[in-house]
């Protein structure tokens, strides 16, 4: 059995800079239909921006690998478009 509440992501922050490790409960993962609409996103602790980064495979996989809530924005309807 995995205990998720150990694992930790690293992350930095675009605005202030600041370099922190967070859980996975504060992180979020959007996964769309392609890589260019897949990201993460969090709130810095330091400055409180909400800041995104995409994501690649690799990232996609450590993430929901360790217990980050996960979106999928792409819609699975194919029946055309209104
Ligand atoms: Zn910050």
């Amino acid at each position: 059995m995995r205990r998720v509440a150990d694992v930790v992501f690293r992350a930095g922050c675009p605005d202030c800079r600041s370099r922190f490790e967070l859980g996975a409960g504060a992180l979020r993962l959007a996964i769309g239909a392609s890589d260019r609409t897949t990201f993460y996103s969090f709130t810095c602790p330091e400055c409180g921006a909400a800041v995104r980064k995409p994501a690649g495979e690799r990232i996609v996989e450590l993430l929901t690998g360790g217990g980050v809530r996960t979106l999928r924005l792409h819609s699975t309807a194919s029946a055309g478009r209104i």
